[in-house]
């Protein structure tokens, strides 16, 4: 019984076949209870069986029982149809599930590869749907997990050995002191800071813990005040910041979020540009949203990497960026920030060596 009550097969099987019987034995009682009454009614009254009541009696049987034959024929297919049926409409409905439950055992014991083949359209396939959708969701979380772990401590590997080294040859005196050394180390220890620094940015933003302070601003203010910041740096590498905004626009957003997202995109055309080169912000509004596009005129992006500059830890040239300082996070941070206002932030660029234009939108007030 207990393995009757575990088995949802073995309950429709049963079920099917209850019915069926309930049905048979309905139409039993009602042909055994109406045959005679028919009989009689019909028959009965018919003049020349009156005067022959053993005829009558003699055709009454001769139809009762040729009607029980007719119905034992017909109780017997019924009954095979029936369990024919119920076999198979049960496989049906448990071998998917029986699937199902083997790829959630999976999934729990951490291999995140199974997927089920939905075999039919109804509820069922659509849950094998959805169970084969979760997979994938928790296998690339999984994937993204462990790159993250690798990429993390690849990161630290380089700045920590360097520091290491440094202070080998200092303790063992075969590095004299003086301040260059030590401007070294404090500027790889700066680096290591800011790499902690946007780590917490990212999972903050990653795990959606971004409180946003929403109020209305300048669109042509916000954009002066995140060039002001980085002035001097522009003009250390011969460069200005041209910005062509309206003075009309006002977008309610978190005014500290979007300069950040300025500093990263003005910090980036400053570092990719050589010196001398130009950036330009433009800002327009168009129905209901608000475009903002930082154009340089630096060392441009491939086309085949341009999908991936958003990516956590991405550098389209690994080994400028490593010497810039650059940790290939801050894009990953404007993206999160710049959806968590419900805006879209992309890059497009004719090709290496032709500058690059990154753009995002915000909802217009
Ligand atoms: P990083 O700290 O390395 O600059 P980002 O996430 O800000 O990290 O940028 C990711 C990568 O995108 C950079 O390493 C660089 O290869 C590329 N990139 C970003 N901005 C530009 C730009 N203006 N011109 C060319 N390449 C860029």
């Amino acid at each position: 019984m207990k393995y009757m009550r575990e088995r949802l097969g073995w309950k429709l099987f049963l079920s099917y076949l209850i019915i069926v019987g309930v049905g048979l034995v309905v139409l039993d009682l009602s042909a055994e209870l109406q045959v005679p009454r028919v009989l009689e009614r019909d028959i009965a009254h018919q003049f020349f069986l009156q005067m022959n009541p053993d005829l009558a009696r003699n055709l009454e049987e001769n139809l009762q029982s040729a009607f029980n034959e007719i119905l034992i024929i017909g109780t017997a297919t019924a009954v095979i149809t029936a369990v024919g049926i119920s076999f198979f409409a049960a496989r049906r409905i448990t071998m998917p599930i029986q699937a199902m439950m083997r790829v959630s055992q999976q999934i729990a014991s951490g291999n995140y590869s199974g997927r089920v083949t939905a075999m039919t359209q109804d509820e069922l396939g659509a849950l094998a749907t959805s169970l084969n959708q979760m997979a994938e969701a928790l296998e690339h979380t999984e994937q993204r997990r462990v790159e993250l772990i690798g990429n993390v401590a690849h990161e630290l590997r380089t700045p920590l050995a360097s520091i290491k080294s440094t202070l080998e040859g200092l303790i063992d005196g075969v590095i004299p002191v003086d301040p260059d050394i030590l401007l070294e180390i404090q500027h790889e220890v700066a680096r290591l800071q800011r790499l902690v620094y946007d780590l917490d940015e990212l999972s903050r933003a990653e795990s959606g813990h971004i409180v946003l302070e929403l109020r209305p601003v300048g669109l042509a203010d916000l954009i002066r005040k995140a060039a002001e910041r980085l002035r001097s740096q522009y003009e250390d590498k011969d460069m200005g910041i041209e910005i062509v905004a309206p003075s009309d626009v006002t977008v309610r957003v978190d005014e500290a979020r979007i300069i950040q997202v300025l500093l990263n995109l003005l910090g980036n055309a400053l570092q990719y540009t050589p010196a001398g080169g130009r950036v330009t912000v433009n800002a327009w509004q168009a129905a209901r949203q608000v475009f903002v596009a930082v154009r340089d005129t630096g060392i441009g992006i491939a086309p085949d990497e341009l999908p991936h500059l958003f990516e956590r830890f991405y550098r389209a040239d690994k080994s400028r960026a490593r010497i810039g300082g650059g940790s290939g996070i801050g894009l990953t941070i404007a993206k999160h920030l710049i959806t968590a206002h419900g805006g879209n932030i992309w890059a497009t660029s004719p090709g290496l060596g032709q500058g690059s234009t990154f753009m995002f939108t915000l909802a217009a007030m």
